[in-house]
């Protein structure tokens, strides 16, 4: 490992510069051997990434501090081991040192770290479907298969468009980089900027013959059969996304993703209030005087349970955890029973006299106590 210049001989500062000088003293190093600006010189991109690691420690304070201390061996760690700032980390400094704004270091340095490292990554589109499940589905989950057409990529060419696979060619504007450089004349000279290349749109080749299965798109519509594990506890309205799953772009690239959008079906009976499912069961007031068994049903099928005499309309019966699982794993809802008592609406003669007789019984005039107020009040907890 050769050894290491000191990082204030580098930048030709003194030992107690001041942050301006030292920002100062980079920007000048920086501009000079801009490897963009010196491509015939192999030593300028040694000695920009040294001003750069230079000005990586001598810029913060406490970097600069245990420097100070213990030369390089103290930066060990600090930054990977010292020297091992890559050209994308000496990019995105930039934005500090340089600023914004229009000056003339933007076009010099032509969008920052983003787009250097070569051709840029196109993705698809995203593919959106909606997924109908009902209340048991949700409640515990469920694994379904749904058959989608996408795009993927063409099985002859392998998805670049080109005859067989292989009839293109480098781009001559840009050597397959997919960039050109652009000279620039700014108050600082000649400057190079670079910008996506108007000859391959920035895929870097050009294809000379197309694919006869694609016609040079690079892909083709595909029916496929997607498995989709649906967690419990989903809501209407909610997004689930598979990545990936999605359209391939033209001529290669990475495929979107499949965007799911989840569309609860109501059920006949029951009703559901975030995790708890919700049941309206209507009693006669017969069984609500001298008690019942009844069977009510839930998301996992029908339960017994048994209505006690003196039952009141409005009484609320819970069945712990049957009801829909957390989404983020927090327990199980519970199933509320809304007791309702039915009040006949027609009587024969009969039934007609049968109450009347109990018409003045002073079992039958509505005397609540303190227990019998409020009806959302009194929720019972019902055990199997
Ligand atoms: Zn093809
Ligand atoms: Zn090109």
């Amino acid at each position: 490992m050769a050894t290491k210049r000191d990082y204030y001989e580098v930048l030709g500062v003194s030992k107690g510069a001041s942050q301006e000088e030292i920002k100062k003293a980079y920007r000048k190093i920086a501009i000079k051997f801009h490897p963009d600006k010196n491509p015939d010189d192999p030593t300028a991109e040694d000695k920009f990434k040294e001003a750069a690691e230079a000005y990586e420690v001598l810029s913060d304070e406490q970097k600069r501090q245990r420097y100070d201390q213990f030369g390089h061996q103290g930066m060990n760690g600090g930054f990977g081991g010292g020297g091992g700032m890559n050209m994308d980390d000496i990019f995105s400094q930039f934005g500090d040192i340089f600023g914004g704004g229009g000056s003339p270091f933007e076009s010099f340095f032509g969008g920052g770290g983003q787009t250097r490292g070569g051709r840029r990554t196109r993705k698809g589109s995203n593919l959106r479907i909606k997924l109908k499940l009902n209340l048991e589905e949700i409640a515990n989950g469920v694994e379904k298969k749904i058959k989608v057409k996408r795009y993927v990529a063409c099985h002859v060419c392998g998805g670049n468009g080109a005859k067989n696979g292989t009839d293109m060619q480098t781009c001559n504007s840009c050597q397959g980089s997919g960039q050109v450089r652009k000279v620039v004349n700014t108050m600082l000279g000649q400057m190079v900027s670079t910008a996506t290349c108007p000859t391959c749109n920035g895929e870097g080749r050009i294809v000379t013959h197309n694919c006869e299965t694609c016609h040079g798109s690079g892909r083709e519509l595909q029916e496929e059969v997607i498995t989709i594990n649906v967690p419990a506890g989903v809501m209407d309205g909610m997004q689930l996304s598979m990545s990936g799953k999605g359209n391939v772009p033209e001529r290669g690239g990475v495929p979107g993703d499949l965007l799911i959008q989840i569309e609860e079906e109501q059920h006949a009976s029951l009703k559901r209030d975030g995790n708890n499912v919700i049941y309206d069961q209507y009693i006669s007031f017969v069984d609500a005087a001298l008690g019942a068994d009844i069977e009510v049903p839930t998301i996992t099928g029908k339960v017994k349970i048994n209505i006690k005499p003196g039952t009141q309309s409005g009484e609320i019966f819970r069945l712990r955890g049957k009801g829909i699982k957390d989404i983020n794993g927090y327990g199980k809802g519970d199933q509320l029973i809304h007791i309702n008592v039915w009040t006949p609406k027609s009587l024969s003669s009969d039934e007609r006299a049968k109450l009347e007789s109990l018409r003045d019984s002073s079992n039958f005039a509505p005397h609540p106590g303190k227990n019998d107020k409020g009806f959302f009040e009194k929720v019972k907890d019902y055990f199997q």
